[in-house]
């Protein structure tokens, strides 16, 4: 099962990605989770990466093709893999399909989860993320239980994305729907689309996900 998760920023991709995967033991591959990884561990390229993501623009194509034909090849994506956050672009979607195709396997659905621009704003800048483990909390929604402690992993230290500032948020949804939207087309045409309203809560667009599963 290869499946893409596509939609703006925050539109939920990172929790049912990871709820699909707990389920479905299926690994969630997260280009954003692998870039921040390698901001985290410092050095040249970890700076680059920060300056661009912090300006809310895309990193170049050929790194993430890298990064995501190395993790396809690990023996956790022997059975498949989720797709969050990439591809970002037509080419990108266009060296997926390669790359699948490459490896004999298949793209079995896009799932496009739809939220409107307000509700992305009013959840951005409300995030809460563990840097330590990758859990996401929301100050109204979804509060950690002790302050800033995680619940996941108790790491002391959940704090707002450098790029969930407004001005960033702002700039990635510009970027969003100038080159991602897009490719909601690309996957229509394929006859591999599946729209969810994502403007609801996680456990319901998740019963939506589930349900979309049992079809298939
Ligand atoms: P995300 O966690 O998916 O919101 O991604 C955070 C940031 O990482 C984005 O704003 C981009 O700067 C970068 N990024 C993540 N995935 C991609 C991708 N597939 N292509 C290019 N840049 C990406």
């Amino acid at each position: 099962m290869h499946l893409v998760l596509l939609g703006p920023p925050g539109a939920g991709k990172g929790t049912q990605g990871k709820r699909i995967t707990q389920k479905y033991g299926i690994p969630n591959l997260s280009t954003g989770d692998m870039l921040r990884a390698t901001v985290a561990e410092g050095g040249e390229l970890g700076s680059k990466l920060k300056e661009v993501m912090d300006a809310g623009q895309l990193v170049s194509d050929a790194l993430i093709l890298q990064m995501i034909e190395e993790r396809l090849a690990a023996p956790d994506c022997e059975n498949g893999a989720i797709f969050d956050g990439f591809p970002r672009n037509g080419d990108q979607a266009d060296a997926l399909s390669e790359l699948l195709g490459k490896h004999d396997r298949l793209l079995d659905a896009a799932l496009y989860f739809n939220v409107s621009e307000e509700e992305v704003l009013r959840r951005l800048s409300g995030r809460l993320s563990c840097p330590n483990c990758g859990a996401v909390f929301h100050v109204t929604d979804n509060p950690p239980s002790r302050g800033g402690v995680c619940d996941a992993c108790g790491h002391d230290g959940l704090k707002k994305r450098s790029d969930d500032e407004e001005g960033v948020i702002r700039q990635r949804l510009g970027v969003y729907r100038e080159k991602t939207a897009p490719i909601i087309g690309y996957y229509k045409e394929k006859g591999l689309l599946h729209e969810i309203d994502a403007g609801r809560s996680p456990d319901t667009v998740f019963e939506d996900v589930t349900s979309l599963f049992g079809k298939k």
